[in-house]
């Protein structure tokens, strides 16, 4: 196991942080074999990931022992060191940068047309070549890049470690939620044996979600240059990137870190990645579903929420899914599901503001358009 530190812009004068990020596999350095980046809690305040990768810090160190491994790997169990030191009065504060206000897992670089100018000329017929020459080009670019905050550097350093990986697996969760993820359609055959492992209930698929968030900016660079040039030369996709949703942020434990763990493990080795026998894939427990098809009930007005359904459940349409209660006028508005499917996610505070997003639902019919991701 090789451990880099990689140093962030220091925020403020006596201040320093660094992305710390395990490197296990046969060399480093060969292309030739895969390379898969697994990171947590880019939202500082989403743990259930972190206790995961620390699991597979431990189990990826064994098998690097036995020389098991067949793809290089590189660890990053703490995305957000300066999210984590966010707190508002005694509560965490990890999801958005304070000082900007910032979501962390937004606006992260897309590459494409900078290096669509760069490479046409070099291009060639040869899949494999081109697949060569986009990582070193992704490489170079982030190498050179300058950043002038914090949060920048920390965005450039996370996307250096993962420019030219071949699976791209971001760990998250959701406020109240049972385990689901999102992809690309295009992944998402590739992705499917991981769902399945993981006993992930809803598969929300795209191809562009808005507002480069950290697994489609992986992606990103690789689908501009499949538009600008696929009818010329071969470019494969690159990249097959996930973001898992580890279940709710209070779901920390290690009976579900050691579940979500081994789900990765017995994936890895599924996708010939790790040597030995990985068991067979339970069955998928919902089909996959466009992002697009995703309804946000949202509270019309202010109250006390009082659910009617849990997360997990299979809603229908018409089905009152939560009241809105105001003690003062006897009123209980209903919140009622205008889809079916998988409620998924639902916010963990049991008190609504107008206009409050409150759960969601996988729906399979894709009604919605924009940015298609909780803003
Ligand atoms: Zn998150």
């Amino acid at each position: 196991m090789q451990v880099h530190h990689q140093p962030l812009v220091s925020a403020s004068l006596g201040t320093g942080r660094a992305i710390t990020s395990y490197g296990f596999g046969p060399d480093a350095g060969d292309e030739a074999r895969p390379k898969v980046y697994i990171q947590a809690s880019l939202h500082a305040d989403e743990l259930p990931g972190m206790v995961v990768a620390w699991i597979l810090k431990r189990r990826f160190a064994e098998l690097e022992a036995a020389g098991r491994l067949a793809a290089r790997i590189v660890l990053v169990p703490l995305a957000n060191p300066a999210g984590l030191n966010q707190h508002w009065f005694g509560t965490q504060m990890g999801r958005f940068e304070m000082r900007s206000g910032q979501d962390f897992n937004r606006r992260f670089p897309e590459l494409g047309p900078e290096l669509a100018m760069q490479l046409k000329p070099h291009l060639t017929g040869d899949a494999a070549h081109n697949v060569r020459l986009i990582r070193a080009a992704l490489r170079d670019a982030l190498a050179t890049r300058e950043a002038a905050t914090e949060l920048e550097s920390q965005r450039i350093a996370l996307m250096k470690l993962a420019c030219d990986a071949d699976l791209v697996i971001d760990l998250h969760c959701d406020w109240e939620a049972v385990a689901h993820l999102y992809t690309t359609p295009a992944a998402w055959p590739a992705i499917e044996p991981l769902a399945r492992y993981l006993g992930s209930e809803a598969q929300l698929l795209a191809d562009v979600s808005g507002g480069a968030p950290f697994d489609e900016a992986c992606a990103s660079a690789w689908r501009y240059l499949r538009g600008a040039f696929a009818d010329r030369f071969p470019i494969p996709p690159g990249v097959t990137p996930v973001t898992l949703e580890l279940r709710g942020v209070r779901d920390v434990s290690h009976e579900t870190a050691a579940r979500d763990a081994q789900a990765i493990v017995d994936y890895l080795m599924h996708a010939g990645m790790i040597a030995g026998e990985a068991p067979e894939p339970p069955p998928l427990r919902h089909a996959a579903t466009p992002l697009a098809g995703c309804e946000y009930v949202h509270a019309p007005v202010s109250g006390v929420i009082l659910h009617r359904r849990e997360v997990g459940d299979t809603v229908r349409a018409g089905e009152t899914i939560a009241d809105v209660l105001d003690p003062l006028e006897d009123r209980l508005t209903p919140l009622v599901a205008q889809s079916s499917g998988v409620l998924y996610a639902r916010h963990w505070t049991r008190f609504a503001t107008a206009g409050m997003l409150v759960a969601r639902i996988a729906g399979s019919e894709a009604t919605r358009t924009g940015d298609l991701l909780v803003p």
